[in-house]
């Protein structure tokens, strides 16, 4: 059986030691966050998590989620345990109070989802999904819209999807078939097939208030011709009752690798009653507001999925016992050492350790930086927060979830063959984590913003936003011979970076596949070099305690800061010098070189969805 428990004297540790709690309690509407407040929050959650949560994880996977004519049944459990999580107003925590919500802040709520993701990620989903449809309407839709609908997603009583896939459309929307007919009262007919549609269909909840993505009859061409309408699974009255059924349901489930208690459905609208979000064609940029919180999630769940397998990994490796340490026998009354003595084990739960806590520490900073941005009493500072979360949300959502793939992986192997099989649950995280690459925007995709937006936005404001503190802080510290280490490192890696993001906005702003080639390096390259900074930080927050009462942890700290400078960081070389070889060899190679394959029957498949 799998085991989790909580990281909460980590997540203290990154979220009041390398980070000031103290930022936050001091942004209006704040000043409740008192620590114990926070340790509550923190204590009641992981009981939650570990208890609810956590034991529903594997048999929901093996059960899955089941479909019969339209409707959709969840594993055994989740649906009460659903109940004790909006019972527990876990739906509510950074929510608007003016809608019933809690106002605790964005960092507090990140935390939160790193825990629930750990303990049972196709749960994660439907809160989740609720959670970014909330954002997108409050951020967006008329008041009346607003006083309809937020009040029962925010309680929990409503579920909440986001609409955008199409069998021919995924990244491309500006390929979107889906028409919005205006009415004579206000509303739209919506009709059309959206796929892959997570919590499209599920026994939850009362109600679920679907967001899909459309096209007016007028609307223009491509992207710049998308809405986003509000269309609910049943009317809902003046009185807030539910009324009749709405046009539109689920046809099926799609059959897939994990995530298996999670429908991903597919959704047939046959000219369902919605009503438009905000303006008619400015539909693309609202379903960002929402995307862009939850490619942080999906970050989130990355982190989530990563933790959850490295405790997994590190009681496995301490309890099985295979050969004999390489510097002498460890355990001589036992007819084998545990694996935990061997460099290679070490190496990879080093890896896992190493990329976990560090992610974790930049979760909390992105999580600081959305509450400044949105709470902050100074337009500047609101300003600042904002560039630097739109400049790091590709980061959050790519590096954390490639390192998630990496890391399960190492979970895996660690277990060996009773990895591979279902015995200790780790092969379900390699597979619950291979999602997380791929929705909310390919990790590909996630290294195009970077490059291809956010690196030029504003003449670089953005990436200055990231630049200078760690520029400032390598300048500080860059004498102290205590931290060389750590600084000298940093600073390595952080003048590769500036050196490939120069590079790759000359040669992109020439020929933009020249941006295209370095994008997924680069991102990397960017994500590994804001770990070595704030691992750099955890030492110096660190060495103080090295010999205190918790200085297993404190001395636990410098070694990984340590492994982490001189076994991770190094990829920075590599990432470096493939960025700065350039698009010439993947684009000179002629497309017919990549093989003489016979494609018709692969191509018929593509073409059902062309
Ligand atoms: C389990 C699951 C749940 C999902 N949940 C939802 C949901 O709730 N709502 C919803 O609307 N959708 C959902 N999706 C869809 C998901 O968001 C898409 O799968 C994803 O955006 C990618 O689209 P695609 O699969 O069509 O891939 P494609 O767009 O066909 O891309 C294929 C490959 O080409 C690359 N590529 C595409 N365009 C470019 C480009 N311009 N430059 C470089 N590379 C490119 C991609 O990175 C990818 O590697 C879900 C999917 C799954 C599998």
């Amino acid at each position: 059986m799998p085991i989790y428990k909580a990281p909460i004297r980590d997540i203290s540790f990154a979220s009041r030691e390398v980070f000031d709690f103290g930022t936050i309690k001091a942004l209006p509407g704040c000043s409740d966050m008192t620590d114990d407040l926070v340790d509550a929050v923190f204590q009641e959650a992981a009981r939650f998590c570990e208890n609810e949560l956590f034991p529903l994880n594997q048999s929901g996977d093996q059960e899955g989620c089941q479909w019969k004519n339209g409707e959709v049944t969840t594993p055994k459990g989740f649906k009460n345990a659903y109940d004790k999580f909006v019972e527990g107003g876990w739906t509510s925590v950074s929510s608007d109070p003016k809608y019933g919500g809690q106002g605790l802040p964005d960092s507090l709520e990140f935390i939160l989802e790193e825990m629930i993701c750990s303990s049972n990620l196709s749960f994660s989903l439907y809160p989740g999904l609720t959670r970014g449809a909330y954002t997108a309407i409050h951020a967006h839709g008329a008041e009346d819209i607003k006083q309809k609908f937020l009040p029962k997603m925010i309680d929990g009583t409503w579920g909440g999807t986001m609409n955008l896939t199409e069998p021919q459309c995924g990244t491309d929307l500006g390929l979107l078939r889906t028409k919005a007919v205006p009415q004579k009262d206000g509303s739209y007919e919506i009709t059309g097939n959206k796929i892959w549609i997570s919590s499209g269909e599920h026994d939850l909840t009362e109600n679920i208030i679907h967001l899909v993505l459309a096209k007016t009859p007028t609307a223009p061409e491509g992207v710049k011709g998308i809405s986003l309408f509000v269309v609910p699974k049943f009317m809902v009255n003046d009185d807030g009752s539910l009324g009749d059924r709405n046009k539109l349901q689920c046809t099926s489930l799609e059959h897939k690798m994990g995530i298996h208690a999670s429908p991903s459905c597919a959704m047939s609208f046959d000219g369902a009653k919605g009503w438009l979000v905000g303006k008619e064609n400015a539909g693309l940029s609202y379903m960002f507001t929402m995307m862009n919180n939850e490619r942080i999630g999906v970050g989130l769940q990355g982190l989530g999925i990563s933790e959850v397998s490295y405790q997994n990994a590190v009681v496995y490796a301490r309890e099985r016992l295979q050969g004999r340490s390489l510097s002498g026998v460890k355990h001589p009354k036992k007819p084998a050492d545990p694996i935990i003595v061997h460099p290679d084990i070490r190496r990879m739960l080093m890896t896992m350790k190493s990329y976990i806590e560090g992610c974790r520490m930049m979760g909390v900073w992105i999580g600081q930086e959305v509450d400044i941005s949105q709470k902050h009493p100074e337009k500047e500072e609101r300003q600042r927060a904002d560039d630097f979360v739109q400049l790091m949300t590709p980061v959050v959502k790519a590096f954390f979830t490639d390192m998630a793939f990496e890391n399960t992986n190492h979970a895996l192997q660690i277990h060996g063959g009773y990895g591979y099989t279902q015995d200790f649950g780790v092969e379900q995280y390699v597979r619950d984590a291979r999602i997380t690459q791929i929705y909310e925007g390919t990790n590909g995709i996630q290294g195009l913003d970077l490059v291809g937006r956010k690196l030029g936005m504003h003449m670089g404001r953005l990436l200055r936003r990231f630049f200078h503190p760690v520029q400032e802080f390598i300048k500080e510290h860059e004498d102290n011979e205590d931290l060389a280490e750590f600084v000298g490192p940093l600073a390595k890696s952080f003048d590769r970076l500036q050196r490939a993001a120069l590079t790759v906005a000359q040669k992109g702003m020439a020929n933009p596949e020249e941006a295209g080639a370095a994008s997924t390096d680069f991102l990397s390259l960017f994500g590994h070099t804001a770990l070595a900074y704030l691992w750099t930080r955890a030492v110096i927050v660190s060495k103080p305690n090295e010999n205190g009462s918790e200085s297993l942890f404190y001395k636990g700290k410098i070694d990984t800061a340590r492994f982490y400078m001189q076994k991770i960081l190094p990829r920075t070389s590599t990432l470096f010098a493939t960025i700065m070889a350039g698009k010439k060899t993947l684009m000179d190679i002629d497309e017919e070189a990549f093989g003489p394959f016979d494609f018709s029957g692969f191509s018929q498949e593509i073409t059902r969805a062309s």
